[in-house]
């Protein structure tokens, strides 16, 4: 697999169409995806093409592809080019969507074996994966709205436990330790565990647990924080927790239990037995994952009940367990209602870049910027000063920084001026999570317990890319089941070039307004007041809102 371009010089007939190109091919970075040679970049099977053919198509087709021209990629697979205008985005992407009567993971396994669809996940197969740290900064403010709310502000002295260290839940240690706080990560893969230690992510591994929690009852005592990997399978090593009478602080999980059949490993097995199992009996796997979740969620429930607070991660674990007849799966929250839904309000969420020169220097240039448009926020300056620290780079430098309706705006054209100035040696793409305040319908996480009940309703994704695509952004993407599954999310996503021209100032302008708008005016329109008071005093308009 072919590392990522950088640098100044096109392959393409422009720096949009480069951008997207250099960008495929960063999801598939060997420091970046997990499995780069299934095309797989995190979260299970969540993949940046649908095969090697489809991937040699696009790249071919990107490097072709004219200013007046737009790509359509089905499932990984480019179908497509039409003509279209400057300021159309230059690729249109549909990934894993399946109409709802047929949206299970059965008839997607069927039509993924057929080779007729692919799972895109949500930065996988929409290029904006920037590595771990795409999901760090939202692990931290998780982590420190816990802190906030629990434990008068930071997390040392205190126990995190949780489990799954792949893409992104390799993100949790370091936002643990970030916090000040100490970390027992639970990881059945040893090749991850290696993977987060080299990264950066993770301090130590130990040798089993009595190992892990001697060495974590010393930090915790000293107020020092460490995060350690334990090589073993959750839903063994959280009931023995409970049984011990572990004092744990808080507790959440990352495996990929939105994926029953390859992303979450039974008690009991190696890696390696599982993939033997899988393949030779894919019933009794299934029926021993779902044993293993009503375990895990079990005990989940236990230490919370013990005082630890408790809330799902986005990965679909208390779905899973419900769905093996835990009739009280349900009993702890989604972190979005928990810790994140009041910043969504504000349309603030995810905005990330990545410099295509692929110096490091831009990205430091870059943060000079942020720091000198926000850094009166506290949050934004301490954000900005810990990730320049501590955040190792995976492939393309690149940055991640939480910032809402009127603040992405401003630093994208700003970026648009130091590319155009030459301060910056090569074009910077911005784009998002679609794991944003309007651009996501996902009942069990981002949609959780919504104040009007329209969890289910998934017209806001839909807008939401319709009016970026209108706005002019670079690409656009529309998903279905990434986070949590087949049949449980519809989301969309969009990246915007910054190359210094005139043309992109525009399309920035625009799109990066509308989108987080769309943000607030979500929320407005379930009745949250934060949304309503955001849209008053930013002077977004919805239409009904004063009558
Ligand atoms: P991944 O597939 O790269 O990693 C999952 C890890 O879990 C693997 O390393 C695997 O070995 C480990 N694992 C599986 N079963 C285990 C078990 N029983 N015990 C211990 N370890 C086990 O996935 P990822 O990209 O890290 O994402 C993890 C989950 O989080 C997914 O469900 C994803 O959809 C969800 N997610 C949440 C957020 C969020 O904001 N909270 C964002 C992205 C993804």
């Amino acid at each position: 697999m072919n590392v990522a371009a950088s640098g100044g010089a096109l392959r393409c007939r422009g720096w949009q169409q480069e951008a997207a190109l250099r960008m495929l091919e960063n999801n598939l970075h060997p420091d970046v995806a997990e499995k780069p040679s299934e095309l797989i970049v995190y979260g299970g099977i969540g993949k940046a093409a649908r095969d090697r053919a489809s991937y040699d198509a696009i790249v071919r087709e990107l490097t072709r592809l004219g200013d007046e021209q737009t790509l359509l990629v089905q499932s990984g697979k480019p179908v497509a080019v039409f003509d279209t205008h400057p300021h159309a985005p230059r690729v249109l992407l549909a990934n894993s969507n399946l109409v709802p009567d047929w949206a299970n993971w059965e008839t997607f396994r069927e039509l993924d074996a057929a080779g007729l669809t692919m799972y895109g996940q949500m930065t996988a197969g929409s290029w904006i994966y920037i590595g771990s740290q795409g999901i760090l900064q939202g692990t931290y403010e998780t982590f420190a709205a816990i802190a906030r709310k629990r434990f008068g502000g930071s997390l040392a002295g205190r126990l995190v436990v949780t489990a799954g260290l792949g893409g992104m839940g390799g993100a949790q240690p370091l936002a643990v330790t970030l916090n000040d706080g100490c970390a027992l990560c639970v990881e059945v893969d040893l090749q991850r565990i290696e993977r987060r230690i080299r990264t950066g992510y993770l301090d130590e591994r130990a040798a089993d647990l009595d190992d892990a929690l001697a060495r974590l009852e010393t930090a915790q005592a000293e107020r020092r924080p460490l995060s350690i990997g334990l090589l073993g399978n959750v839903a063994d090593v959280l009931p023995e927790l409970v049984r011990r009478g572990v004092a744990i602080d808080v507790v959440t999980d990352q495996t990929s239990a939105h994926d029953p059949l390859t992303g979450y490993i039974p008690a009991g097995l190696t890696v390696e037995q599982a993939d033997t199992l899988r393949t030779r009996d894919q019933d009794d796997y299934l029926r021993r994952v779902g044993e293993s979740a009503v375990t895990h969620v079990g005990a989940i429930r236990a230490l919370q009940q013990a005082g630890a607070e408790a809330f799902d991660y986005g990965n679909a674990l208390r779905g899973l367990a419900a769905a093996h007849g835990d009739a009280d799966a349900f009993s702890y929250p989604g972190f979005v209602p928990a810790y994140i839904r009041p910043l969504f309000c504000e349309g603030k969420g995810p905005f990330r870049w990545v410099a295509l020169s692929g110096d490091p220097e831009d990205i430091r240039r870059t943060d000079a910027a942020i720091l000198d448009l926000f850094g009166d926020q506290e949050h934004v300056a301490r954000w900005i000063r810990l990730a320049g620290e501590k955040v190792r780079f995976q492939g393309l430098p690149a940055r991640i920084c939480w910032l809402g309706y009127g603040e992405r705006d401003r630093a994208g054209l700003r970026f648009n001026e130091m590319v155009a100035s030459g301060e910056l040696r090569a074009p910077i793409v911005i784009g998002r999570d679609h794991l944003d305040g309007g651009s996501v319908a996902s009942p069990e996480r981002e949609t959780e317990a919504m104040r009007d009940g329209s969890d289910a309703i998934a017209d806001w994704p839909l807008l939401n890319a319709l009016i970026n695509t209108a706005c002019g952004a670079t690409w656009v993407s529309i998903h279905h089941g990434g986070g949590v599954g087949m049949g449980k999310s519809i989301h969309a996503g969009q990246v915007v070039v910054a190359d210094g021209t005139a043309g992109a100032a525009e399309r920035i302008r625009r799109t990066l307004t509308a989108d987080p708008g769309m943000g607030i005016v979500r929320h407005v329109d379930a009745g949250y007041p934060e949304a309503i008071d955001a849209a008053r005093r930013l002077g977004v308009h919805v239409p009904m809102l004063d009558g």
